[in-house]
């Protein structure tokens, strides 16, 4: 079975650098697919309240048999839910869901500016985290200046933000400032959703070159870059062939090649805008 590597969080904590997504697969498909993808070797599971499907992935990490040191599960807190007391509500929820005792991964699913709610929903999820309740804490689609102010009202620094990245949004000033104060970037729509990013000419010319598909090549340029990826799929062979991919690796030519096809596109909504309930 494929040993995944993992990444060192900011706390010491250690995290698979490829996990499976769940986006947009209805509850009663994800339980077949979560276990789909844990019986071919995934441990790390994305998930978030807003997906309405964590009762499904509960339902495949109970089943697995796996031990629950070997799992890490991260589920995101929607907008809604925000504020301090109603983050604890909303935590206890996706918990009871879940049916977990304790949580490896917390995100704030989006900062929601319009809202001035992100930096007391940072203070719970402190808690949360001094509570022993969350091995780890991060931030989702948040942009520089809303993790500064985080950071400068708690002195907690979140240990991941996940944002939209792939070759057609690169993120380059977003992930150095990432690395300046030790965030871990995950990548959602690493594939940029499928459609459309695979069919690209010039990922298909690289998966030529290696004998691979594009999607195994993207997630390879993901991978080299050392953002953590997280596809989601449905369909079985997918999910397989997503996590085939440490036994190759690309030349430096090739990462540069699909860096150069970013033109700052995104497939989801812009963090500093999106106000979305
Ligand atoms: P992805 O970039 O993972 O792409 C998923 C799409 O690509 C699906 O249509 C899937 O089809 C297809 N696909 C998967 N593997 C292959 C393959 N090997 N070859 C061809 N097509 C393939 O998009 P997502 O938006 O789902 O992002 C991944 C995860 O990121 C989400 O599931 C979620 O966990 C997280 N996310 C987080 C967000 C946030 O705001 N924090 C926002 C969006 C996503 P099929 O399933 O039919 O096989």
């Amino acid at each position: 079975m494929t040993a995944v590597p993992t990444v060192t969080l900011n706390n010491g904590v250690t995290m698979p650098q490829l996990g499976f997504g769940v986006f947009q697969v209805p509850d009663p498909e994800t339980a077949a697919a979560v276990s789909h993808a844990l019986e071919v070797g995934y441990r790390s599971i994305d998930t978030a309240a807003i997906y309405g499907n964590e009762v499904g992935v509960g339902q495949a990490l109970a089943s697995s048999g796996i031990a629950r040191d070997d799992l890490f599960v991260t589920t995101k807190l929607w907008n809604s839910e925000q504020g301090y007391d109603a983050t604890l509500r909303a935590f206890d929820a996706s918990m009871d869901k879940l049916k977990l005792d304790y949580l490896d991964l917390y995100l704030i699913h989006w900062p929601t500016p319009a809202r001035g709610l992100y930096t007391d929903t940072w203070k719970a999820f402190a808690k949360l985290a001094a509570d022993g309740r969350v091995r780890s804490v991060g931030v989702s689609n948040f942009q520089p200046n809303h993790l500064t102010e985080i950071v400068e009202a708690t002195g907690l620094v979140p240990a991941v933000n996940q944002v939209e990245l792939h070759p057609r949004l690169t993120q380059e000033p977003l992930r150095a400032f990432h690395a300046e104060h030790g965030i871990v970037t995950e990548a959602w729509s690493p594939l940029g959703q499928g459609k459309g990013l695979l069919d690209d000419p010039a990922i298909a010319a690289v998966a030529a070159k290696y004998d691979r598909s594009p999607a195994q090549v993207v997630l390879r340029w993901h991978l080299q870059l050392g953002n953590v990826v997280i596809p989601k799929s449905v369909t079985p062979s997918r999910i397989a062939e997503n996590l085939d991919v440490f036994d190759f690796e690309l030349a430096d030519a090739d990462v540069a090649a699909l860096s150069a096809l970013n033109v700052d596109s995104r497939v989801g909504p812009d963090p500093d805008t999106n106000n979305e309930a």
